[in-house]
């Protein structure tokens, strides 16, 4: 059964709140978010990135800063015309180059911003408390009188006395701004204070407001639900959480917490945010933590038997809510713990139905071998094995088994290996020079079978299953013998050597059972 999980201590303080039914999101990971440090997207990844977050359901959608460079002017304009659903918004300071710049992309709204702490106005801007408001003013009408929808933020409002920041944010309103956002520019809020804070700004205008919340502490999003609950109606987020220093807002996090937490709702289609974050780290070259909260790979992991069996029973036992609510899987972490239960649920959930008992056990041991030796088991590491265990398992019993295979390779040595099989009662051994371990191996092989089954190796095929140098070894291997009838084996193993030699030993086996079939005729 899959529900949300419902704590009923946020349902009575909601009551208690005044709620808004909405809140609008804006979206600036291609503004805010490319300013993280070391992250810069390219063209085509913008426009990508901008189509998934438009699909993604935000109302606005900040292109760029159009001033900074031609590249970047292009970009916003071409993604203003690309006929999104979002309003697609342009940044710009209150100058009128920015204004004129942005304003020229065609964009659906122009945000222009100006520091009004104390702290920005001395050693930022070095302007004065009242030079600043006029250019406020000025910005603001500039960017209505052009027809635009206004966006004004007063920069670091979070450390702006309310007294010045009233005057500010009055003006603009005279002049008919559409919406005034008032970031934590420093991060330095915590949510009571940022409750406190967006009480006091409600009182001094009646504009929409924006909030912009910076990580620094890791109270961006609850800082924003705080905010919210105080009268804020529109929140400016990224994807993952990206952007300067400790970045954002994720949108995953405020979105969802409004949703399922406050019952708030969005225009945000939360089943796409998972493909989003994915899309968004891939282009950011920003790997999320596996414990990231709602789109994170462990978010829905359960390696513990207990949780795992929970789960499986009603998803809210151990999920805040379903994982599908999100885009994502709730699955089963396969561990050095893993039961023979929890293999067989996994190995279900991969496609394999009915797995006969005693080969499941045969798997699950195989499994916790390998969890033993390397840090995590994938999924696709379940299917190799599984794979390799029940693919062999359908064939005959093998003629010629490995007993013994030691190999030497270096530097400064020709690699030889010596192999020991066993055919019936009878040890067979050779030893066999090759170009590297694998070759030489091969070689001693068929040394030792030629009088059996006279074989060339056709074809060689080595696949790393997953990342890692301790990944297992995936090996493909097509013989062929005299009458050019072509046998193909795989097999699967933490060893690459190994592997080959397995791989090379089922062929070998089929050719043999193959000249035994043509003799009989
Ligand atoms: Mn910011």
């Amino acid at each position: 059964m899959n529900k949300v999980a419902v704590s009923e201590y946020n349902e009575l303080v909601n009551k208690g709140l005044k709620l808004p039914k909405r809140v609008r999101i804006l979206d600036t990971t291609l503004r805010d978010g490319e300013q993280t440090p070391g992250v810069s997207f390219k063209k085509e990844e913008k426009i990508e990135i901008a189509e998934a977050v438009d699909g993604l359901g935000v109302d606005f959608i900040e292109a760029g800063f159009p001033i900074n460079s031609q590249p970047e002017f292009d970009v916003v304009k071409e993604i203003a015309g690309m006929g999104l659903k979002a309003k697609v918004v342009a940044l710009a300071r209150v100058l009128d180059q920015d204004l004129d710049s942005a304003m020229k992309t065609e964009c659906g709204m122009v945000h222009t911003f100006v520091s009004t702490s104390d702290i920005h106005l001395q050693y930022q801007m070095n302007k004065t408390r009242s030079e600043v408001k006029a250019l406020a003013v000025s910005a603001v009408r500039k960017v209505k009188q052009a027809g635009f929808i206004c966006l004004f933020s007063a920069m670091d409002a979070t450390r702006t006395p309310m007294n010045y920041l009233s005057e500010v944010l009055k003006a603009v309103e005279a002049e008919g701004v559409d919406y005034i956002n008032v970031p934590d520019t420093v991060g330095v809020m915590h949510p009571s204070a940022m409750r406190h804070f967006i009480t006091e700004v409600k009182k001094q205008v009646k504009t929409p407001i924006d909030v912009h919340n910076h990580n620094d502490y890791g109270l961006a999003v609850a800082n924003s639900l705080a905010a919210v609950e105080a009268g804020a109606d529109g929140v400016q987020v990224t994807v993952n959480g990206m952007g300067e220093r400790s970045g954002n807002a994720s949108v995953e996090q405020v979105v969802m917490a409004l949703h399922t937490l406050y019952g708030i709702k969005t225009n945000v289609k939360t089943e796409k945010l998972t493909a989003v974050s994915k899309l968004v780290a891939k282009y950011s070259e920003a790997p999320l933590a596996p414990f990231f909260p709602i789109v994170g790979d462990n978010a829905f992991a359960h390696e513990s038997g207990i949780h795992a069996h929970a789960v499986m029973r009603s998803s809210d036992t151990f999920e805040p809510f379903p994982a599908e609510m999100v885009g994502q899987k709730s699955r089963i972490v396969i561990g050095k713990h893993s039961g023979k239960a929890a293999i067989e649920a996994t190995l279900k959930t991969l496609g394999y139905e009915k797995v006969d008992q005693k080969l499941l056990v045969d798997i699950t041991n195989k499994i916790k071998e390998l969890a033993e030796s390397k840090k995590r088991v994938y999924d696709e590491d379940v299917v190799a094995v599984a794979e390799d265990i029940l693919g062999y398992a359908k064939k005959e019993k093998p003629l010629i088994i490995v007993d013994e295979v030691s190999v030497m390779t270096g530097n400064k040595i020709t690699p030889t290996a010596s192999v020991v099989l066993r055919y019936g009662n009878d040890i067979l051994k050779g030893a066999a020079q090759g170009v590297g371990p694998v070759d030489a191996a091969s070689n001693a092989i068929r040394q030792i079978v030629g009088n059996e089954a006279k074989i060339v190796l056709k074809e060689y095929n080595l696949r790393a299953i997953t990342g890692g140098t301790d990944a297992l070894a995936d090996v493909t291997i097509k013989i062929e013998n005299e009458k050019g009838r072509q046998f193909v084996a795989n097999a699967v193993k933490e060893d690459i050597v190994m592997a080959s030699v397995e791989a090379l030993i089922r062929a070998v086996n089929d050719a043999v059972r193959e000249k035994h079939k043509q003799e009989k005729k």
